[in-house]
């Protein structure tokens, strides 16, 4: 595996094997990787002739300075877990490489899907991803880039920059990848306690019985009864749950035949926040 840690280089690099007609996989992260980022990197494996990963702990996204410092480094084990599903090229570049003096965003508008869940609670959140994300783009200039459903509104704002922006790349939405107990992967699971990883399987519970009451019940009883579940819980601070349309990510007001839902949750186990979410059917 070849790695990079300048512009300069990687773009010299996959120019020329643009110019041997080379498509190119783009699997980008913040490191501490684990099966849920290999799941988006075999994906790419499997349909790009080239894949390049990028580590990158991008500091405008962070609207909580703790959260950013105390963000798991792994490097050492991530190169050897990227050697081993034989990933073409890593870039990891050093914040002053991307930002050189200036670390800020610039602002999107992304029609309002920024104002939505994780933009109430996460100041700045996402112009940061749309920052760096853009910026990364632009060095790596793929034909296909992989995110995680774990993500849905990132993904879901990162394909309206896309098209806003015509910027030249297919986006690919990819499966939730869960540990056995059901709690979605996550490179903050390491920081949980050992309790708190136990007790976050709940998660998972809540919103497995949350599919199946869609079928019949409407969502504000289906709000009320996750805030409920969450209240007597010893270990897990709920911060909001929504049900919302896939494409707008509004929360839902009457069901509708034609379009798509997901319940979306974010909780603290301790101070560790933790997302997820789950495809509902009617
Ligand atoms: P991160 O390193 O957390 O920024 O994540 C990098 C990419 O991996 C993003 O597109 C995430 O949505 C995706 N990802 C993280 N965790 C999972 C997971 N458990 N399953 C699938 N994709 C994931």
């Amino acid at each position: 595996m070849k790695i990079f840690n300048t512009k300069q280089e990687i773009k010299s690099y996959l120019t020329s094997k643009k110019e041997d007609n080379k498509t190119i996989g783009y699997v980008p992260t913040m490191g501490a990787l684990h099966e849920g980022h290999l799941s988006l990197i075999k994906k790419a494996i499997e349909k790009n002739d080239l894949v390049v990963v990028s580590i990158f702990v991008n500091p405008t996204q962070f609207d909580n300075q703790d959260d950013l410092i105390k963000y798991p480094k792994t490097i050492e084990n991530d190169t050897k877990l990227l050697e081993s599903v034989s990933c073409d090229v890593l870039f990891l570049p050093s914040v002053e490489e991307i930002y050189a003096e200036n670390i800020a965003s610039e602002n999107f508008d992304f029609d309002g899907l920024e104002h939505q869940m994780e933009g109430k609670f996460r100041n700045g959140h996402f112009n940061g991803v749309g920052t760096i994300i853009k910026t990364l783009f632009e060095i790596i200039t793929p034909n296909r880039a992989y995110f995680g459903q774990k993500d849905f509104q990132q993904l879901q704002i990162i394909k309206k920059m896309v098209k806003k922006n015509r910027i030249p790349v297919k986006i690919k939405g990819c499966p939730i990848f869960r540990e056995e107990n059901g709690l979605a992967m996550s490179s903050r699971n390491t920081r949980l306690s050992k309790e708190h990883r136990t007790e976050a399987a709940f998660i998972y519970k809540i919103l497995k019985k949350v599919r199946y009451k869609f079928n019949s019940e409407e969502a504000n009883k289906i709000n009320e009864w996750v805030e409920s579940q969450f209240k007597e819980h010893p270990y897990l601070k709920l911060e909001y749950f929504t049900i919302a349309e896939e494409k707008t990510l509004k929360t839902i007001e009457s069901k509708e035949y034609h379009k798509k839902y997901r319940a979306f949750i974010a909780v603290f186990a301790g101070d560790i926040r933790l997302i997820d979410n789950i495809r509902l059917k009617h």
